[in-house]
């Protein structure tokens, strides 16, 4: 039987480990810091960089990647546990050596790279000794890649790259970008673009404006950038994976990058449950507590039964990469959990918000910061619509239609069946008690 829902001892003592350095070491952090991407700022420096040793000692580092890459490789599933600590702090992922875009965007150097390419970007990445941007997204529209207009003409041993990108994430702190554009035009839509590796200081890119989300100024995110490509000169070795690969690679990093969103989304619904909770059996109202009213009732029991199906379906899909290693045969699986990811965690932060009152809605408590962040797990790696199309695609291709106007399963038919099969015993005349 495979089934198994246990966490070894092992591995249960390091994620008790994870659980108090967190509280302990990272969490207070997330009050005092600004970006967990400004890698080069002085407070970054004193006060990260002793917690990332530690992390390293321990080997916890860089948990992503298997030990080819420099990470003890535990798998997904042992990922998914630890990122469930991890999503609570938004300095978790940083001191663990596991933040995105930077996982996302290592693994496509991984996987397409080449070594002059892996020991000039990935090695220092790895390291975090900076930080990398990817801008695949257009200011006109991001959910539909095939509109992208940004374009790359050979010139030379040189690629020239003209265009606009949106909502780069870290783009004013990275050292590099991975950007996708256009090669070959008239190829079929999905041959069309190719990834390139831009050094930040390349000449002709810039920054319109960073953009910020709708959240406190502490919780400073490094902003979405607007950037501008005119005529940007890159090498021609600084093409990632062969001309035309563009959509390739991008999926690459997009399934990885989906699940530990996923991940540590459980980590920061089961944090707004738990302060529900307690919030329940602290307040009262009409002589009782908001625990023992049926309603309040209903939003715990509710908020756990999601969280608790969520989780499973990402662990089951955490399950399925270690088993396949191979994200085609999982497509459907991290489509769900990412179509199912910003309703588990907004809903359940709207019940924890309601039953704080009014400091609910104050920037006092997590809260509204938690509904935020379910907008953007509704977008960012692509709108939840999008993903419930794929949903459906997959799951499609497993049926067939019905030539019948009556099918099958038309229950008249299913009995008539039946009948006939058992015939000779219903006909039977039976005895008279
Ligand atoms: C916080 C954040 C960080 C991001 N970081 C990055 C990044 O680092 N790099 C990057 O390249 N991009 C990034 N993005 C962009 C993200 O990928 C896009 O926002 C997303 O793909 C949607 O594109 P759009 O915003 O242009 O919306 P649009 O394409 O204009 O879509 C708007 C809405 O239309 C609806 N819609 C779209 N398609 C369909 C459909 N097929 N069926 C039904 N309804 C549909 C959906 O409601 C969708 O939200 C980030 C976004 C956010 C919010």
């Amino acid at each position: 039987m495979g089934w198994d829902f246990e966490t070894d001892d092992a591995f249960q003592v390091e994620l008790d480990w994870i659980d108090q350095f967190v509280r302990n070491e990272v969490e207070p952090l997330d009050h005092v810091l600004g970006s967990p991407y400004d890698v080069k700022h002085p407070h970054f420096v004193r006060l990260v960089r002793p917690l990332q040793q530690q992390v390293r000692e321990r080997d916890l580092w860089a948990c992503h990647l298997g030990p080819e890459l420099g990470g003890p490789g535990y798998g997904q599933v042992k990922l998914a546990l630890m990122n469930e600590i991890l999503g609570r702090s938004r300095f978790g992922p940083v001191v663990f050596g596991c933040q995105a875009p930077d996982t996302g965007n290592a693994e496509i150097l991984a996987h397409y790279g080449t070594p002059e390419q892996k020991q000039r970007f990935l090695a220092p990445l790895l390291a975090n000794q900076l930080v990398s941007c990817f801008a695949m997204t257009e200011p006109h529209g991001g959910a539909d890649p095939l509109m992208m207009q940004t374009q790359a003409v050979r010139e030379g041993e040189h690629w020239v790259l003209t265009g606009e990108k949106w909502f780069a994430s870290n783009a004013r702190l990275a050292a590099f970008f991975i950007v996708m554009a256009i090669t070959d035009p008239e190829a079929k839509p999905h041959r069309r673009t190719s990834m390139f590796i831009v050094p930040a200081d390349a000449p002709g890119l810039s920054i319109e404006r960073n953009v910020h989300l709708a959240r406190p100024a502490a919780h400073e995110d490094g902003g979405h950038g607007h950037l501008r490509f005119q005529g940007v000169r890159v090498p021609a070795d600084h093409l990632l994976g062969e001309q035309g690969e563009g959509f390739a690679v991008a999926q690459t990093r997009l399934g990885g990058g989906r699940i530990h969103h996923a991940m540590r989304t459980i980590g920061q619904a089961r944090q707004a449950l738990d302060l529900l909770c307690r919030r329940a059996l602290s307040r009262r109202t009409q002589g009782d507590l908001l625990a023992h009213k049926q309603m309040v009732q209903e939003k715990i029991a509710d908020s756990w039964i999601e969280l608790e199906q969520f989780r499973l379906l990402v662990l089951r899909t955490a399950w399925r990469i270690d088993r396949y290693n191979d994200y085609r045969r999982v497509r459907q699986d991290i489509a769900a959990v990412k179509a199912a990811m910003p309703k588990v965690l907004h809903d359940i932060a709207a019940r924890a918000l309601q039953v704080h009152g009014s400091i609910g809605t104050s920037d006092e408590m997590p809260f509204m910061e938690h509904i935020l962040s379910s907008f953007v797990l509704g977008l960012a790696d692509g709108p939840t619509e999008v993903h419930k199309v794929t949903v459906a695609r997959e799951l499609l291709r497993s049926y067939e239609a019905d030539e019948d106007v009556f099918p099958d399963y038309h229950l008249p038919r299913q009995r008539a069946q039946a009948l006939a099969r058992y015939a000779n015993v219903l006909n039977e005349s039976v005895p008279q008690a």
